[in-house]
């Protein structure tokens, strides 16, 4: 076996765990979209709450006025029936009265209708609002949560990116780099195992040749179908 495939597995097992922090590093930012989604939606599930509760409520005001023109209506008529001698008129103007009360009556019904309802949404607004408090507490910790582990990924990436300068040490050149190249391509996986005669990184089976060489001290050798760089895994070949 080629001893700068001792010190690669070493540096593999490093790039691997930079590769984890790296990949769970760039998914925090989604992490953090996604808890404003989540506040921003409570915030206008109150907000729509309130605007329906607050139109109910001018539906009901204006019943009311309409009831309070009716009412000011009516006290003129009745004025006017103090003076009315002609007994057709007085019964045309006692009718206009009787159909402005009935009018009232249906106008009060509907305002019955809008207070039960505005009730109704007053309760949902408060839920709504509840709901938004408390779904801002909550992601105001999982974001500071977030933030924390992010403050230790960071760390963790940058005390791993200062030890591996050690650990390329006593590494030819021409390995690392091609090393390298397979670790990018192969997603943190460039030197693998051979068990059994198969290469552990495709599962295909090694020729002789390739099992041969890669007990050589003098070669790196990859195997043929996937590219990786093989070692005798111990108690496996
Ligand atoms: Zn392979």
């Amino acid at each position: 076996m080629n001893p700068a495939l001792e010190k690669l597995l070493v540096l593999q097992d490093r790039d691997k765990r930079l590769l984890d922090l790296k990949t769970a590093l760039e998914y925090a930012p989604k992490e953090r979209a996604e808890l404003e989604r989540k506040e921003d939606a409570a915030a206008k599930g109150a907000e729509d709450a309130k605007a329906a509760m607050r139109h109910a409520e001018a539906e009901r005001k204006k019943l009311e006025i309409e009831v309070s023109s009716k009412q000011a209506q009516i006290q003129k008529y009745k004025t006017q029936l103090l003076e009315i001698k002609n007994n057709d008129q007085f019964h045309a103007l006692q009718h206009e009265i009787a159909a402005a009360e009935q009018d009232i009556r249906r106008i009060e019904d509907r305002e019955l209708e809008f207070m039960e309802q505005v009730e109704n949404l007053q309760r949902e607004a408060k839920a709504a609002e509840a709901r938004q408090k408390e779904t801002a507490a909550r992601t105001a910790l999982q974001k500071k949560d977030l933030e924390v582990r992010e403050g230790a990924m960071r760390g963790e990436i940058e005390k791993l990116g200062e030890d591996r300068k050690a650990l390329t040490e006593g590494i030819p050149e021409d390995a690392l780099s091609r090393y390298e190249r397979i670790f990018a391509h192969r997603h943190g996986q460039a030197v693998v195992g051979i068990v059994h005669g198969i290469c552990s990184g495709c599962h295909l089976k090694l020729t002789t040749q390739t099992l041969h060489d890669a007990r050589r001290e003098d070669l790196l050798v990859a195997c043929t179908n996937c590219g990786r760089l093989l070692f005798h895994q111990r108690g496996a070949t």
